[in-house]
């Protein structure tokens, strides 16, 4: 007999976690389909493993310049494999309260891959089960693209598997993995190439912090090729080889790393038996509520290709779980002004519009405050990497609409800014805020200067 549910969700990561604990609050019969351990992405290939290494590298990049404040301590190298066990400790664990959670909650879990047979029919390993509702969020995995030799570079996946520190690496891309990759080896010690087919990297970001970065990386020491498309990776007698379609060679390499993008783990799901057609990336088409273009079927998080974050996951399905079961039938996530963050060294925060998307919609409304300076930080050691900010505001009340920040503390300062942002805060709202002395934020709300 099939076994039926009042919610069924394919996927136990950020999002699917997030719609199935508040789908049971509201009293709903729930399963989860996941052939791997809750968490997803996030906890176990993501954010978590990720942030922890760059806590690492800050650590070995302190410790480097400690001795200028007096402090006598010099990096005598990493463990990598003390690093690396740690990491995994945390993510057991984290694994591990969610499976309790999960009975706590009452959620049945069905292991394997799951996929539709017909509306409201989920199929896992030749089992049927059935629900009125069901909530796809099986995220997304690393791109290698089909150069020859593409075999010879690992992803990110790869990357948190390795059990031996890298010391002369390539990393292919530079969107937000790429650059956190390249910024936790080069401060662990590894020697860091980056090439990538932009021109700049972080690409989608406002310039000032493409630039800022581009500095602050090549201070650093990592090496960057921009643009350069890559059509080969070799094996030669001096390690491995990135070639380029220019004719370009890069070698001596142990490891490289393919942080190129990412894809939605939709086409196994045999979406297009119940009448979804994919869009040519992959991803699901959903409308502002979350809904696909099957009654029923609901698509969050990676998979919609919507703002590809945790936190963007979480909420899209707690949103979803509380217009389905909990009779608010306008709740939906407002995809505006999410902020975001790259860990870089120091990190990179941002919200809102950059500076050339808010002239191209208003052309002579838009008024640029920014700055870069070295932050008391480095005053003994000199030479830090730079910090950069900038406000983009529009019309004559000056409202803001775009943040973007390079430096260190960005990534905790961001959030309370975005509140500011949501809430609709002016340059004048900004100004009437006392600053907190000496802290880098304090800039934000004392620009002076108008471009
Ligand atoms: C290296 C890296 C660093 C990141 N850092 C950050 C960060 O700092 N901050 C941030 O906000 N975001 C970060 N992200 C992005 C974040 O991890 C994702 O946006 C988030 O996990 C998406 O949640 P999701 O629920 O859509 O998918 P996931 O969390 O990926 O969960 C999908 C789950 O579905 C399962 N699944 C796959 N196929 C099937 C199937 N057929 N049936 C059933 N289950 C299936 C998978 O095993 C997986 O557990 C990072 C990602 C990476 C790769």
């Amino acid at each position: 007999m099939t076994q039926a549910f009042d919610l069924i969700v394919l996927g136990g990561g950020s999002g699917g976690l997030a719609v199935a604990e508040r789908a049971v609050q509201y009293g709903q019969r729930v399963a989860i389909v996941e052939p791997s351990k809750l968490g997803g992405t996030c906890v176990n290939l993501g954010c978590v493993p990720k942030k922890i290494m760059w806590f690492a590298a800050n650590l070995a990049e302190d410790v480097r310049h400690a001795r200028a404040s007096g402090v006598q301590a010099d990096l005598d190298g990493v463990e990598w494999a003390t690093l690396v066990a740690g990491r995994d400790r945390v993510i057991a664990g984290i694994n591990g309260y969610w499976d309790q959670y999960a009975i706590d909650l009452g959620v049945t879990r069905i292991n394997g891959y799951g996929q539709l047979s017909a509306p409201g029919v989920v199929q896992v390993n030749n089992e049927q089960y059935r629900a009125a509702h069901v909530v796809i969020t099986t995220g997304s995995r690393p791109i290698v693209p089909p150069v020859p030799g593409a075999e010879l570079g690992i992803t990110s996946d790869g990357f948190f598997a390795l059990k031996q520190q890298p010391m002369n690496v390539a990393i292919v891309g530079a969107g937000y993995i790429g650059i956190e990759l390249a910024g936790v080896l080069q401060a662990l010690g590894s020697k860091v190439t980056m090439v990538a087919l932009e021109n700049r990297v972080l690409e989608t970001f406002d310039p000032l912090i493409s630039d800022t970065l581009t500095h602050n990386l090549e201070h650093a020491g990592v090496q960057l090729h921009l643009p350069f498309a890559v059509s080969a990776l070799e094996r030669r007698s001096d390690g491995l080889a990135v070639l380029s379609k220019d004719g370009q060679v890069l070698t001596g390499f142990d490891t490289i790393i393919w942080a190129i993008g990412r894809t939605p783990n939709t086409r196994e799901l045999n979406l297009a038996s119940v009448g979804i057609e994919l869009e040519r990336n992959g991803v699901i088409p959903t409308d502002l509520f979350q809904n696909t273009t099957v009654a029923g079927l609901y698509a969050i998080g990676d998979v919609t290709g919507r703002a590809p974050l945790t936190p963007v996951a979480i909420a899209a399905g707690r949103r979803l779980a509380d217009r389905l079961f909990n009779q608010q039938p306008e709740r939906r996530l407002d995809y505006d002004n999410i902020p975001t963050v790259v860990f870089a060294h120091p990190p990179v925060g941002s919200v809102g519009m950059t500076e050339a998307a808010a002239r191209a919609k208003w052309p002579n409304e838009v008024r640029i405050y920014q700055t870069q300076f070295e932050p008391l930080r480095y005053a003994l050691r000199g030479n830090g990497p730079r910090t950069a900010m900038k406000l983009v505001c529009v019309g004559a009340n000056e409202k803001i609409v775009g943040i973007h920040l390079v430096g260190d503390g960005v990534d905790e300062m961001l959030q309370g800014f975005a509140v500011a942002v949501k809430m609709g805060a002016t340059k004048a709202d900004f100004d009437n805020t006392v600053a907190i002395h000496p802290v880098s934020a304090e800039e934000l709300v004392t620009l002076k200067t108008a471009e």
